[in-house]
């Protein structure tokens, strides 16, 4: 080997490290003979004199990509043992490929120069103290970058040139293979066709990725894998939301050809790591984009609206889609004070109310107002179904059109499991009768199999039959045709739930805004439709519960004239005699004339009589508090009688005042005076 002579009796006492690298695990797969030469490496060491017991192999690198140090703890080993002086040589099969990047390997030669540590590959031995090594090494390192420079480059070009025909094959996703001729086709399988054309019709009728998640409950989905082991083979297994969302996004789905969806960069973590990470590019920035490329499941225009549609639904970036609860206007009422969206908030029972909580960041006006759900409800309904046209009430029909097949396509698929089913069975079938009746141990596994497979097929018959039977049945077109033409009874049908209320609001009112009012017993609603036309209805408020409504103004004088010197309950039984009513149309309690004396400040008649007193009265007379008034008519210390009204009533006497200040004077809680005179305890 060049230059053997540099080992000297140091180095060889030193240990002799082989370093592995591979960069990635495909390569490590298909280039055995290159990683069988790395470890024969070790063997190069002996021979060059060390004893096989010094000689160690690092090899946690291989399938690590060679372009940046970050993740590779085997060079990171390499590092520290090269720093502690404990290494005579480093081995590698191309010591300047032992780092991709120049700034690794300029690290190892100035450790390698430091600690005198030799570096060996197939060309020879390089010894960093001599600037001549030093020289050569540093040559071949930039001479290594240059090469895989123009190698990428050229690489790049001819994979973009290629990309702009179209021909550069990628990995389909499920539903799409290349065939014979290296074109794109659907999937001949048609189980796994129906599969994926099934989760765009489940988003067209859900809405939703999470929609079509929920319509997939206890169906798989297939994945068919790429490279190693299970390569080509198709995997079922349960659709995530992830998945749904990946193969709505993915404009292959549409019969486009893209290049370039993603792009991958650097980025420098918090510990000064490199890392690679994928970000998608917008539709704009794609470098290439070919459309009507191959067939698709959807067309270009349905791609676009499902995309639309996936950012409609997306909050965090404000968007307000459909949601479950009651309030109809949910996501689409605008405050008109601020012009900020209103909340639905519902409290307790489902009752709901429109808020505007510009208040919370300081932006509330005068104009601002909070409003009861159902007022606004109510008269949008009524707007929108006095509004609706023979035509949407075809698009209606064709929804139910949508039902229709959204039936017949859960059972398809079952149809279809049980076909592959049958077929896999038939197969091995045929392989267990193919099979030489001598060869018993062979028979025996293809007869288990084959029962197996048959087992699997009874399985499917019978999903397919609970499919069938789970269907409710669906109401004929005809009938559905009554219902449209009766839309109102369809509108407030129990069937109809509040997210298919707000759906068909949505596709013709683009949003409804609460005006500003300055009478607060009324409120004005406007009404944007998609037509681009303006509606503005003003509606009643209702009132708040609890607050009844005003009371017709001859019982209101009657209360005024009677109420000083009537109780309640001659009040109410004297409206009863004439037949008077409260402003909601019912006959008078005693909370109704309570209510109304509140309202117009009626006092009552007095509950007191000849000398009787209120507790408020004594406890001022007396200078003490009410509560300890309250206290001696409890405990029997002082006389008091209850008025019908329920007020505490006191015969008040100059002798009971007299008792009364005896009782505070002589007690300690209540007079200080007569504490302080107690003897002070001392000790
Ligand atoms: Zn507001």
């Amino acid at each position: 080997m060049n230059g053997e002579h540099k080992i000297t009796s140091g180095h060889r006492a030193r240990t002799a490290l082989v370093y592995l690298r591979q960069s990635t695990l495909m390569q490590v797969r298909e280039h055995t003979q290159s990683t069988l030469r790395q470890y024969a490496l070790a063997d190069t060491a002996v021979a060059l004199g060390w004893a096989p017991r010094d000689v160690e192999v690092i090899d946690r690198d291989l399938g690590l990509s060679g372009t940046s140090a970050a993740h590779r703890a085997g060079f990171r080993e390499l590092m520290s043992r090269v720093c502690l002086g404990e290494v005579g040589a480093v081995l590698g099969l191309e010591i300047s490929r032992l780092g991709r990047s120049n700034a690794d390997l300029a690290r190892l030669a100035e450790m390698a120069r430091l600690t005198g540590t030799l570096l060996i590959d197939s060309d020879g031995v390089y010894d960093l103290a001599d600037f001549n090594d030093w020289l050569v090494l540093g040559l071949k390192s930039t001479m290594s970058q240059a090469e895989l420079h123009i190698m990428a480059g050229r690489l790049q070009a001819a994979k973009r040139a290629a990309a702009e025909r179209g021909e550069l094959r990628a990995p389909l996703p499920v539903g799409l293979v290349y065939d014979d001729d290296a074109m794109v086709v659907t999937d001949p399988d048609a189980e796994v066709r129906a599969a994926v054309a099934d989760i765009f019709a489940c988003f067209a009728a859900a809405g939703s990725a999470y929609g079509v998640v929920a319509a997939f409950a206890g169906r798989k989905f297939p994945q068919r894998a790429y490279g190693g082991a299970w390569a080509g083979q198709l995997r079922w297994a349960p659709l995530t939301h992830h998945r749904v969302l990946q193969v709505l996004k993915n404009p292959a789905y549409a019969g486009a050809y893209v290049y370039g969806r993603c792009v991958t960069r650097k980025k420098i973590d918090a510990d000064g790591n490199v890392r690679t990470v994928t970000a998608d590019l917008p539709r704009a920035q794609w470098p290439v984009l070919i459309k009507d490329h191959h067939p698709g499941y959807v067309s270009w225009e349905e791609y676009l609206a499902i995309e639309a549609r996936l950012a409609a639904n997306h909050t965090a970036a404000g968007a307000r889609p459909v949601r479950e609860g009651t309030a109809l206007c949910q996501g689409i009422i605008i405050c008109g004070g601020c012009g900020a969206p209103m909340a639905a908030n519902y409290h307790g029972d489902d009752r709901a109310s429109y808020e505007c909580h510009s208040h919370r960041d300081g932006k509330k006006t005068p104009g601002c107002r909070s409003i009861t759900a159902h007022a606004v409800d109510d008269a949008v309904a009524g707007a929108l179904l006095a509004a609706l046209t023979p035509e949407q009430v075809v698009l209606a029909l064709a929804a139910a059109g949508e039902v229709t097949s959204q039936h017949q396509r859960t059972s398809r698929a079952a149809e279809l499991a049980v076909e592959r089913a049958r077929y896999e069975a038939d197969r091995a079938e045929r392989a267990f009768a193919q099979v030489e009746p001598e060869n018993r141990l062979v028979a025996r596994t293809l007869e288990a199999r084959w029962e197996a497979k048959l087992a699997a097929l009874a399985d499917a018959e019978q999903a397919l039959a609970a499919a069938q039977d789970a269907l409710p049945p669906l109401p004929d077109r005809a009938s559905l045709a009554k219902l449209a033409a009766d839309l109102p009874a369809l509108w407030h049908a129990p069937t109809t739930t509040p997210r298919d209320r707000k759906r068909l609001l949505r596709t013709l009112i683009a949003d409804v805004t609460l005006l500003p009012e300055a009478n607060r017993a009324k409120a004005r609603i406007g009404i944007r439709w998609h037509t681009g036309a303006a509606d503005e209805i003003a509606i009643d408020r209702p009132r708040p519960t609890g607050v009844p409504a005003p009371t017709p103004t001859p019982a209101t004088q009657l209360i005024r004239e009677l109420g000083p010197v009537t109780s309640n309950n001659d009040l109410v039984a004297i409206l009863a005699q004439r037949g008077y009513l409260t402003g909601a149309g019912r006959p008078f309690d005693i909370k109704a004339v309570q209510w109304v004396r509140h309202a117009y400040q009626i006092p009552s008649p007095s509950p007191y009589r000849g000398t009787e007193i209120s507790v408020a009265e004594a406890a001022r007379r007396l200078g003490c508090s009410p509560g300890v008034v309250y206290y001696w008519t409890e405990t029997g210390q002082l006389d008091a009688r209850r008025s019908p009204g329920g007020k505490l009533c006191i015969p008040w006497t100059p002798a009971t005042e007299a008792d009364c200040r005896a009782r505070i004077t002589s007690s300690g809680h209540l007079n200080p005076a007569a504490r302080r005179t107690r003897p002070r305890q001392h000790r």
